[in-house]
């Protein structure tokens, strides 16, 4: 997987995808394996946008009985296999709990009948997972086996906890990145750092994309009769550059904090908030802002909260006031926690569409999410011919989001969708590979899955790629030389925050992020003001997601 613009420069393609978060990564994957000559470009780095700031929760569908949406429950279903297909490796069934209280929707009666009701609806979830995946049934927990979970849940009232499985994506950068590579291994072509700078139309039909190379100076066009916009957020900017019509969304603002605490270790807890929420597409509209505590790598990731933006502004900058408000209802909920700004390693916050709020109602109320992924085909709604957009709501459902959108091309593919998705099984050779390193570097096969190959390629060739370059968590030299030549990282931030397991919970000092960089410089001929240039990004992206306050005390002890 090289980064070669000539491969796009000016040819002819059946589909260009806009965007490389996950929307764009599942598109680009299912049309490439229907058979489509299919480019995908990325202004930033692929995943770096709204799909690298989630809770990293795969939704079972549970949520969606409050609302009636079978289909929605059913898609998560479909959206589950096909993840499980593409990387196994990456995804952990993680039992979640929710306090049970009194006999109304919280209460265990209501409970037992939506689990019941859930595991009719997703019988067949587990259907050629391996035993790893396998989620377990629902059920009701005694008032001592929640507050055995947690030990601090409002005890008042408390008659058990409902329990369920959803699935923890580890690590959600190398999971829209597998869907990337799935589709090279299908003569597709990609490239990062390239921006679409406006959709060709001529005489209402699409006829490509102009963009500009953001590592160079150049610009040019590819060409093709269908553009699929996917670029999340700023899915609006691209089609009022094209002279398209605005998206009828607004946007708002959420937000999640990681905690240095495993507050509740192995299980995912739902909390109600303090403040009331009325949800316009639910059954029952009103109740608490939900709380979830999702469990992470020794580490607890908590949110969501969400905020309307300015107009159409697409800045998501985390201040203080955010991670205070965080704090404030998770020390109201759960006062054992009693958690400071100390305790916060890292935020996320990224865009996400929300109903237009009416006048005054904009800064003051809880903003109202759109629930529902959609598809928007331009030849039916304004006229154009061969424009799709996708407004995409949640991570769970992209891969059935990208099936609907073959299934609109009609261009055909296999029956379920999984049938084309799964890893490559390993030739005699790799599985030699696999035998002679896969013990040694244990940590390699469990965040690479089959792709570990391509590592230990590396290091059989040469043996001096096999040192360390950090310990914990463990960071080979083949890792970054693999990031370099087999992903097409091409900026130090690439290595760190989405190629490798090095800065997902934080930034690395800048000891290691000098040692990564140096690996980086023989593999791309950096000179050291090129190494200082990149140490000073990531860590100007790190202080980026702290508050203020953070900010200055990580200024001060540089
Ligand atoms: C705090 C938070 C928590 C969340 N938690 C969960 C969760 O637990 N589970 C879940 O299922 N969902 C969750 N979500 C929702 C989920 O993250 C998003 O729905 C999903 O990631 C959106 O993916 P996308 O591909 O549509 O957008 P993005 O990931 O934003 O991808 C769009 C891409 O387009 C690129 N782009 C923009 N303009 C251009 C251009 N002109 N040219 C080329 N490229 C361009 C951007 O750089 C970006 O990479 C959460 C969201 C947030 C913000």
């Amino acid at each position: 997987m090289k980064r070669d613009l000539s491969l796009l420069r000016d040819h002819q393609f059946d589909a260009v995808v806009v965007g490389g978060g996950i929307h764009g990564a599942t598109v680009f994957r299912q049309l490439a394996a229907a058979g489509l000559k299919i480019a995908l470009i990325e202004r930033n780095d692929f995943g770096s946008g709204t799909s690298a700031n989630s809770l990293k929760i795969l939704h079972s569908g549970l949520r969606y009985l409050q609302h009636l949406n079978f289909h929605r429950i059913r898609e998560s279903i479909r959206s589950r296999k096909l993840f499980m297909a593409m990387a196994p490796h990456l995804i952990k069934p993680m039992p979640c709990i929710m306090p049970t209280y009194g006999l109304g929707l919280q209460g265990r009666p209501v409970m037992a009948i939506a689990l019941t009701l859930f595991d009719l609806v997703g019988c067949d979830r587990n259907q050629g997972a391996p035993p790893a995946n396998r989620a377990g049934r629902g059920r009701i927990l005694s008032r001592r086996e929640c507050l055995a979970i947690g030990p601090g849940i409002k005890a008042e009232g408390l008659t058990g906890a409902a329990l369920w499985y959803d699935d923890m994506i580890v690590n959600t950068e190398r999971m829209t990145l597998a869907f990337i590579k799935a589709a090279m291994r299908h003569d597709a072509v990609c490239a990062n750092y390239l921006q679409a700078d406006r959709i060709i139309i001529a005489d209402r039909e699409v006829r490509g994309v102009e963009v500009s190379d953001r590592l160079g100076n150049t610009a040019f066009a590819i060409n093709a009769p269908l553009v699929i916009n996917a670029a999340g957020p700023w899915l609006g900017e691209i089609q009022r550059r094209s002279r398209q019509l605005p998206t009828t969304e607004d946007l708002a603002k959420a937000v999640n904090i990681v905690v240095d605490r495993a507050l509740f270790p192995g299980y995912g807890v739902g909390l109600a908030g303090s403040t009331d929420y009325v949800d316009r597409d639910a059954a029952f509209k009103r109740g608490k802002r939900l709380y979830f505590f999702a469990p992470w790598q020794n580490r607890t990731i908590i949110g969501t909260t969400y905020k309307y933006t300015a107009g159409q502004d697409t800045a998501t900058i985390v201040t203080d006031e955010d991670i205070v408000e965080i704090l404030r209802e998770v020390n109201t909920i759960y006062p054992m926690a009693r958690l400071t700004m100390e305790d916060v390693i890292f935020s996320h916050a990224g865009l996400v569409p929300a109903y237009r709020p009416t006048g005054s109602v904009r800064h003051s109320a809880a903003p109202q999410m759109v629930k529902h992924s959609k598809i928007i085909d331009h030849t039916r709604q304004d006229g154009i011919k061969g424009l799709l957009t996708i407004e995409g709501v949640k991570y769970t459902t992209a891969p059935a989001i990208a099936r609907e959108v073959e299934q609109l091309l009609a261009a055909g593919g296999s029956a379920d969708g999984t049938a084309a998705v799964g890893p490559r099984p390993h030739g005699f050779a790799d599985r030699r590979l696999v035998e002679a390193y896969g013990r040694r570097f244990r940590h390699i096969e469990q965040v690479y899955g089959p792709d570990c190959v391509e590592i230990f390629r590396i290091i059989a060739a040469d043996e001096r790629s096999a040192c360390y370059l950090r310990l914990d968590p463990p960071l080979l030299a083949a890792e970054v030389i693999n990031a370099v030549r087999e992903e097409m990282a091409v900026k130090l931030s690439d290595v760190v925050l989405r190629r490798t397991d090095s800065g997902t919970t934080g930034c690395p000092d800048r000891h290691d992020l000098r040692a990564i960089a140096g690996v980086m410089a023989g593999e791309l001929g950096w000179d050291e003001p090129r190494i200082e240039r990149e140490i000073a990004e990531v860590l100007a992206h790190y202080a980026g997601n702290l508050g203020l306050k953070r900010r200055e005390e990580n200024r001060e002890s540089r």
